[in-house]
């Protein structure tokens, strides 16, 4: 398959960064506005210094003045930055210069309660304006924003909220879920409860006025009074921009670190170069601001690139499945970023809803999130591809916070392969004990060196940010298994860890269980990852109960109560599909859970080696 028109030559790229690395990365730095110079391009190490790294010291950047003032300075302040659609049927746009005034009066009222540089702020709210507008003020005063996306629990908010330490919360009282309010005020009370390092409550008020309580303000009332001008604080390209929380293989969620510099330059490369945004073009993902993609591509790339956006709340077949085709036709969209799951979810629905817009806009699809089955990529190639769009995948995690592995729009599609490296990025696929496997093998997939836009550290756990760089290993390990063909394009196969990823997102089954462990009838339990058609992975919970192992009703009733539990706890992302239960869990003679042995006998596979099983 041979699609799109040339956008960036890769071989070129390619030669272009190993040349001279530093060379390249000081030319994509020059792209952006500075207030004072950098001194030094990089201070790399590798995994024997524990991966620490730091780039462009001494410079003096902030995202949030490259995302605005920058794009005004280039004449660009009255084109449409952002054409949002909510998912109550309001449709708001916004040019540069107005997004400048609304980010600037919340910046203002920000620092009106004493938000400072530095200071970490919770956001959790809805893919709205004010959302992605509470972003850019925080990075504006160099405060640090940390996104909660607004689907999780109070478990989880509380635990950002502590882990971060965030004087303020910035929140919405309402999302909406296919049409249904989700309450999202309730749930911060139930966070915030005896919580005393939260200061105030900014409440973006959706819903006909809920009483506020005493730590609780009125956003609107608020903010409006605000001076929309709002000088962009002088940030050091080391500073901290964001923490956006993820997964891994302990219960406790890691606060991921960004900074203004390197982050800005990788994500303003890629979108320009990677991306392919070129002048005029209006840019769709569909992720949400409380993941990475919408750290990286909604919130900050396309307004790094000055280009026009669609941002959209609400799912990809809600209200009906020929919502996005339409909305692409409305806007005129040329670039499209969503995940492997909602390429599914059209395939579902068949070519119907797409034959009946005019989509001949649409010049490319990017897909990331998950592995892309080679069916559904298919299926998009074939019905997209007729209109003139190319599918193509990437590979990256909220860790390094844009693409690793990328098929350009001008590349050979491989089917199942996720591309090439990214120029300017190191892999390898190696043996647990380090060596490089040979093409065609699958093996651990590492990242030798630093990148610019990867995570500085663990938010207050400098040592969980080392504990990914691997002597032995040779790298950052990614917890991804890969395999190479000899052209040089990479497959992603899926996890080498516990961690699960459910239609794009990335869930640690070890959270899982703690919540199930919380539920008063849970003795033990263990998480799994099944395959789903239509979700990649769906979660399974087998657990041992309290008292005599539940059969028929009361079983079906605990079932039904322990998924509830989790919804309620950690949100619905991570809610089991199926609760089992068991007398008993495997366990290795240390006391391990053995969860590849109740998956291979959930899917009627050969359980492999068992012999350092306990029983
Ligand atoms: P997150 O940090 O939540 O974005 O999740 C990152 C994880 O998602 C990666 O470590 C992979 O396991 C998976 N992932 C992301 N993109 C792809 C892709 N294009 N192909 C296969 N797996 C992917």
């Amino acid at each position: 398959m041979r699609a799109g028109a040339l956008v960036v030559d890769y071989d070129e790229w390619h030669r272009s960064w190993s040349r001279d690395p530093d060379g390249f990365w000081d030319a994509a730095a020059r792209e952006l506005t500075w207030f004072e110079p950098w001194s030094r391009v990089s201070e790399v190490g590798g995994p024997e210094q524990g991966g620490a790294h730091r780039w462009f010291a001494g410079g003096k950047i902030n995202l949030s003045y490259n995302c605005l003032e920058r794009n005004i300075e280039r004449g660009f302040g009255e084109r449409v930055a952002l054409h949002f659609e909510l998912e109550r049927g309001e449709a708001r746009s916004f040019t540069y210069a107005e997004v400048l005034s609304e980010v600037s009066r919340i910046a203002n009222c920000l620092k009106s309660f004493g938000i400072a540089k530095g200071d970490r702020v919770i956001v959790y709210m809805p893919l709205t304006p004010q959302g992605i507008f509470t972003m850019q003020a925080c990075a504006r005063i160099g405060a640090i924003h940390s996104v909660v996306y607004a689907g999780m629990g109070p478990d989880a908010l509380r635990h950002r909220i502590e882990d971060a330490g965030a004087r303020m919360v910035v929140c919405a009282d309402a999302t909406y879920r296919r049409g249904k309010v989700v309450d999202l005020l309730a749930i911060v009370d139930r966070a915030i409860d005896g919580l005393s390092v939260v200061e105030n409550v900014l409440v973006h008020r959706r819903e006909a006025a809920a009483p506020l309580g005493t730590r609780h303000r009125d956003f609107e009332n608020c903010v409006r009074p605000q001076s929309p001008v709002c000088p962009a604080e002088h940030t050091d390209a080391e500073d901290p921009a964001f923490i956006l929380y993820t997964s891994g293989t302990s219960g406790k969620p890691k606060g991921v670190v960004h900074v203004h510099g390197g982050y800005g330059v990788g994500v303003h490369l890629l979108m320009r170069h990677y991306y392919d945004t070129r002048e005029n073009d209006v840019w769709w993902s569909t992720s949400d601001i409380g993941w990475i993609v919408g750290h990286s591509y909604i919130c900050y790339g396309p307004m790094l690139a000055g280009c026009t956006q669609v941002v959209r709340e609400g799912a990809p077949d809600w209200p009906d499945a020929g919502v996005v085709w339409s909305l692409i036709g409305k806007y005129r969209v040329t670039t499209m970023f969503t995940a492997p799951t909602a390429v599914r979810m059209f395939m579902r629905s068949g070519p119907g809803p797409i034959e009946t817009h005019d989509i001949s806009s649409l010049r490319v699809l990017y897909c990331a999130g998950e592995p892309f089955n080679p069916e559904a990529q298919e299926w998009a190639v074939r019905h997209l591809g007729k209109h003139g769009a190319a599918v193509v995948d990437n590979y990256w995690q909220t860790e390094i916070a844009s693409p690793m592995i990328g098929t350009f729009a001008a590349m050979t599609v491989r089917p199942g392969f996720a591309g090439k490296a990214i120029p300017g990025v190191e892999l390898a696929i190696v043996t647990p004990d380090g060596r490089e496997v040979p093409d065609g093998h699958g093996g651990l997939l590492i990242m030798k060196r630093p990148v610019p836009y990867m995570m500085r550290t663990i938010w207050g756990d400098p040592a969980r940010y080392q504990s990914y760089w691997s002597k032995t290993l040779g790298g950052y390990v990614t917890g991804d298994i890969a395999v190479r063909d000899a052209e040089g394009y990479i497959a992603v196969l899926g996890r080498s860890d516990d961690v699960l990823n459910v239609a794009g997102h990335r869930i640690g089954t070890a959270e899982v269980e703690s919540a199930l462990l919380t539920h008063p009838a849970v003795v033990e339990s263990a998480v799994v990852g099944l395959p789903d058609p239509l979700r990649g992975e769906c979660i399974m919970a087998f657990v041992v109960a309290k008292g005599p192992e539940p059969a028929g009703d009361a079983a079906a009733g605990l079932e039904a109560a322990l998924i509830a539990h989790v919804r309620d706890t950690l949100g619905p992302i991570a809610q089991p599909s199926k609760v089992a239960f068991v007398a008993s869990l495997p366990k290795t003679r240390s006391g391990k859970i053995v969860r590849r042995l109740l998956k291979a006998r959930e899917l009627g596979q050969d359980a492999g080696d068992i012999s350092t099983l306990e029983d």
